[in-house]
């Protein structure tokens, strides 16, 4: 989708730092991290919000937590333990129209979160 960040990132017309890649799904470093492991997956197909997301969908976003999981024991933090985090609208602080789930990790997570 056009003038959209992550889209750019799947079609290497902006750089990232991925650290997994299969047929449906990316994950890289986040740019801005908030934790010592902050890795965000997404799926390659653009989708804004978890609002927009259909029954077409579900086998995707099975494949995304699996994808959050694997980049945990990419990342060791399998055992210490992460937080997996989806913001949908801006009222829950989306700042990026194109599903993500961020990976955090490496320090104590605290709740509840701000
Ligand atoms: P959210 O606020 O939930 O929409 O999260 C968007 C995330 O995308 C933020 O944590 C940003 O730091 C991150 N981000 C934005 N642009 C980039 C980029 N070009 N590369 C990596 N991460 C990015
Ligand atoms: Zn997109």
């Amino acid at each position: 989708m056009e003038d959209c960040i992550f889209c750019k990132i799947i079609a290497g017309e902006v750089p990232a730092k991925k650290i997994h890649e299969d047929e449906e799904i990316i994950a890289f470093e986040d740019i801005n991290p908030q934790a010592p492991v902050h890795v965000l997956v997404i799926p390659k197909k653009h989708i804004a919000t978890l609002n927009d997301l259909g029954k077409e969908d579900l086998d995707l976003m099975g494949r995304m937590a699996m994808a959050a999981v694997h980049v945990a024991k990419l990342k060791g933090i399998e055992d210490s333990g992460y937080r997996l985090v989806t913001n949908c609208l801006a009222g829950a602080g989306q700042a990026v129209f194109h599903i993500h789930t961020h990976v955090l990790g490496g320090r104590q997570m605290n709740w509840p979160p701000g």
